[in-house]
């Protein structure tokens, strides 16, 4: 393959995780990894989660051939534009990938590059696991409590992209026909108005219903809870409700039972294995977050629900600096941490990489290497531990050594090793 820009690696064949008769995921000790080092605080925790996952690849006997491709201001700088064709065609031939923040600008300027590159590649599942890591400082009395995963719809809701500018010509026939042919005469104050569309299909949710589920029958976990507004917006929210039971109640058999049925027929003892699907409307949900976490399991939420909700929970088991994440679709991942760029933080060597190192360690599952996903988390709790952290953790830690982003990842590689 000819790129203008991608640096391939020198060392070791380039391998993608294809295989070439069946194109199953399959995946070898020396894969190329593609990675996007992000703007903002990308420059920062990027090298340092590289150094990290490399470390923890070659104490388990493999070796990352990293490959960088563009997206973002860097990509603007050499491709004159922010998300090149190669970027996305790099991705979709070696179906995983790791990518630091991307800036948005808010109102005006570009669309969001981390949006665009979720519907390209159709990676229609936001996966966030949230979960306390020892020796990390919380809020809560009881952080441990939380152990959560966030399916977030990536692909469609209002970041759809579908609105008009409050005063364009597009804005005023939207109006008109709001007005003039849906009944919707008075709806809408006078004067100048912005109009967004927020699509939510039967496609879209079943798909993300359904990865929510599979999720929860592989990793043993009970209650998986559908997270929506569908009392305020009935038809898009309240029918991403309906189309999730039709989910659990037409396609798993015994597998899947509603809250419903658990109550009405089983006194609230599930079955030995079983799933149990439930509702809760999205307000409700960020209460229940912080006082009863341990009823949750598995979340699946809509794009803009999903958002806010991993935020507030990643808050509640330390913040930003260490909630992880994955942009999922069939056979495809591109891990990311939650947090974004950071703009004032950048390049400052200062904020923590132990969101962009957890991401790592979700593909790592994904590719197989579980063995070196847990090394990477036995070595971070082991330096935490220790009281060595970054800015964020120490401020809320007495008696912490403050090091810098890139020597917490030096820090985390030598643990690594020393505990392999
Ligand atoms: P942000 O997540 O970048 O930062 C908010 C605050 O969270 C920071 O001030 C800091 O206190 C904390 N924080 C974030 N990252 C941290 C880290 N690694 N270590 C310690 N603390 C950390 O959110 P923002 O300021 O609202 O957004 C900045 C830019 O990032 C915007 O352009 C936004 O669109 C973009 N963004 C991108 C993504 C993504 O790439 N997936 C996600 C969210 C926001």
């Amino acid at each position: 393959m000819a790129y203008d820009f991608i640096e391939v690696p020198a060392d070791g064949e380039p391998v993608t995780l294809e295989d070439e008769d069946t194109g199953a995921l399959s995946v070898p000790d020396e894969p190329v990894i593609p990675y996007i080092r992000g703007d903002g605080t990308g420059v920062d925790v990027t090298p340092a989660a590289r150094e990290v996952l490399s470390a923890a690849a070659e104490a388990t006997g493999r070796k990352i051939h990293w490959m960088r491709v563009y997206a973002g201001a860097d990509a603007e700088e050499r491709y004159g534009e922010l998300l090149p064709d190669e970027t996305i065609e790099t991705l979709e031939t070696y179906r995983v990938g790791i990518k630091g923040p991307l800036t948005t600008p808010v109102g005006a300027g570009y669309r969001s590059i981390n949006v665009a590159l979720r519907k390209t590649l159709d990676l229609y599942a936001n996966v966030r696991p949230t979960f306390h890591l020892d020796g990390i400082p919380s809020p809560m009395k009881h952080p441990e409590k939380m152990d959560l995963v966030c399916f977030r719809e990536a692909t469609e809701d209002v970041y759809a992209g579908i609105e008009w500018e409050a005063g364009s010509d597009e804005v005023e026939d939207v109006r008109r026909f709001l007005e003039q042919e849906m009944g919707e005469a008075g709806s809408i104050h006078d004067g100048p108005v912005g109009i967004g569309i927020k699509p939510i299909t039967e496609f879209g949710t079943k798909r993300l219903v359904r990865r929510a589920i599979d999720y929860a029958l592989e990793h043993d976990r009970t209650f998986v809870t559908l997270v929506h507004k569908g009392n305020i917006m009935k038809f898009t929210e309240g029918a991403f409700r309906d189309w999730g039971y039709e989910v659990a109640e037409e396609e798993y058999g015994d597998e899947v039972i509603t809250e419903d049925t658990l109550w009405e027929e089983r006194d609230g003892e599930p079955p030995e294995g079983a799933v149990v699907v439930n509702d809760r409307i999205a307000d409700a949900m960020l209460q229940w977050l912080m006082l009863r976490p341990d009823d949750y399991d598995i979340l699946a939420l809509p794009n803009l629900n999903g958002d806010y909700l991993s935020d507030a929970a990643g808050a509640q088991i330390g913040g930003l600096g260490i909630a992880p994440g994955a942009n999922t679709g069939d056979g495809r991942i591109l891990a990311e941490p939650v947090h974004g760029s950071s703009p004032k933080h950048a390049g400052k060597d200062k904020v923590n990489p132990t969101a962009m190192i957890l991401s790592g360690q979700l593909l790592f599952d994904y590719l197989g290497w579980e063995d070196a996903g847990e090394l990477i988390i036995e070595a971070i709790e082991s330096v935490i531990g220790d009281g060595i952290v970054t800015y964020d953790l120490e401020r809320q830690m007495e008696g912490a050594t403050k090091v810098a982003t890139s020597e917490f990842g030096n820090t985390v590689a030598d643990r690594i090793h020393e505990l392999a």
